[in-house]
């Protein structure tokens, strides 16, 4: 278990220590056992981070965006060939399955980087014809960009991050959650082996004050965040003193809406899928379960089934489905959250107490809860509750049901199960989110702008619009005639 690094920070292409820093234990969500000791960044190590990702820039935005990219590619193979090793690292860091961190975390971070090295080449400005005098334009890098992430996607987070700002020909210094420190350090190592120069990509550990030190640092030009919407607030305040650039990933009430002619079994898998994966910790979860009452007792049957069968237990077995939440904080705010959907009047269709797997009794599991019979205005059905819990509401025809799935602050994600093409295409032309589904959820491939609207964030992660969020256009206007001055 014993998961020490060699170091707290990566910083100048090697791992420093300034043991001036408060400890930082981290834990092992599953048992509480303390798996590493870190210290938090002192303003000394900051300053070192942002000196060493100074001299990154200077080398890798002057880099061929085609050697870029071959960096990040090596990157994503070696990832690809550590699968195991970084599976259960993840598993350690966030206490989230095995079977789920082996395909979801780490591949997810390689796919970001091959993508966007895939793209780096590519990168072009464009030319505009005047008649004789002609602009061009330079898509540039914007400087240092800081990456300050969750604890639910640690290092998919870093990657994603980390992959577009680099493929511009930017430095990253990235601050992982204190919760989550262990991933980004390790994809430290992985860029210097496949090549990157030294001071690109840097890792401070540290909680919010550290993050924000970072965040109003003169020399830092863009700040990318995933976390809840009040530390995105925070930052963006903070940001805007400097007019830095931001983007903001922050949290959701999404709702997944089943209309009675949706494939039960498809519609209830992605209810599950949007609910319980990652122990219910996903920012994009349909958490809000709007089905339409033709088909709403055989889909709470069903579901009710098919919740009860998951295993929850020991993270490193293959066979389970279900961890633990990240902390004892968290399980607390989840627990609240199912004492008040009870003392609402919510019916607890199944779920709705702390589990206590064998030999994991110090790890904070909670039973995959449905609640139904759920209102608007429960909090269950107002508040993001970051853990397996999801609420059914239920629904008599499409007008209502855009109302009240769009009567929310949150606008990150939303889904439609039905059999009617033309509903489906109607129906998310008017929901008011950044990213939906029709007949999937939660699916989030890289070649796919991902984000939010509304109090859900700002700007866009992956896809090609994430190109634009980490890069500038300069425009060169060229004379080729003689200057004809009115003076
Ligand atoms: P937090 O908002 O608590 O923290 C996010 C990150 O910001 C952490 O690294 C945190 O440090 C840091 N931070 C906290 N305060 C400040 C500050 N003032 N300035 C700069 N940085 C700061 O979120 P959680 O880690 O609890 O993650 C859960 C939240 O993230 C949920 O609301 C979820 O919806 C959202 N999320 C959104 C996603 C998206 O893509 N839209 C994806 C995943 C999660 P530390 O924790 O070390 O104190």
């Amino acid at each position: 278990m014993n998961s020490q690094p060699p170091a707290s920070h990566w910083i100048a292409g090697r791992a420093v220590e300034d043991t001036s820093g408060a400890p930082l234990p981290v834990r092992y969500p599953a048992t509480g056992a303390v798996i590493a000791t870190l210290r938090e960044a002192t303003p000394a190590v900051i300053a070192q981070a942002v000196e060493s990702a100074a001299a990154g820039f200077a080398v890798w935005s002057r880099t061929s965006p085609a050697a870029r990219g071959r960096v990040l590619r090596r990157a994503a193979e070696l990832i690809r060939a550590r699968g195991p090793e970084l599976a259960r690292l993840e598993t350690l860091d966030t206490g989230k399955p095995v079977s789920e961190t082996r395909v979801a975390d780490w591949p997810s971070g390689a796919d970001a980087l091959e993508y966007f090295g895939a793209l780096a080449a590519g990168l072009t400005g464009e030319h505009i014809e005047l008649g004789g005098d002609f602009v061009y334009t330079r898509r540039e890098p914007l400087g240092i960009c800081v990456g300050i992430g969750a604890w639910n996607y640690p290092s998919q987070i870093a990657c994603w991050k980390a992959a577009p700002a680099l493929a511009c020909g930017n430095a990253m210094i990235f601050k992982p959650s204190e919760l989550t420190p262990l991933g980004a350090l390790k994809l430290g190592e992985i860029f210097a082996e496949a090549g990157l120069p030294e001071g690109v990509f840097n890792v401070v550990q540290g909680a919010g004050a550290v993050g924000a030190a970072l965040v109003a640092h003169p020399a830092v030009a863009k700040v990318s965040v995933t976390g809840s919407v009040g530390t995105g607030r925070r930052v963006y305040a903070r940001a805007a003193e400097g007019l830095k650039h931001v983007t903001l990933e922050l949290g959701g009430k999404s709702p997944l809406i089943v209309f009675d002619d949706a494939n039960l079994d498809d519609a209830v898998g992605g209810a599950m899928l949007g609910n319980f994966y990652s122990a219910g910790q996903v920012c994009s979860n349909g958490t809000r379960v709007f089905v339409q009452q033709g088909i709403l007792a055989r889909f709470l049957t069903r579901l009710a089934e098919r919740t009860e069968a998951i295993r929850l237990g020991d993270p490193l077995d293959e066979a389970t489905q279900m961890g633990p939440l990240i902390s004892q904080a968290q399980g607390e705010k989840v627990m609240d959250h199912i004492a008040a959907g009870k003392s609402e009047g919510a019916w607890l269709l199944t779920g709705g107490e702390r589990a206590a797997p064998e030999g994991f009794a110090d790890g904070f599991f909670v039973q995959p809860t449905v609640f139904a019979e759920v209102t608007d205005t429960m909090r269950i059905a107002r508040e993001e509750i970051f853990g397996p819990v999801m609420c059914v509401l239920g629904f008599g025809d499409e007008e209502e049901v855009i109302a009240r799935a769009n009567a929310t602050e949150f606008g990150l994600a939303a889904g439609v199960f039905t059999a009617d093409l033309a509903r489906a295409h109607r129906m998310v032309a008017r929901l008011r989110a950044g990213t939906t589904w029709i007949n999937a959820y939660n699916l989030t491939p890289v070649e796919a702008p991902f984000g939010g609207v509304k109090a859900s964030g700002l700007g866009r992660e992956n896809g090609h619009a994430a190109l634009d969020h980490y890069s500038q256009l300069k425009s060169v206007y060229v004379g080729l005639g003689s200057v004809e001055a009115p003076f």
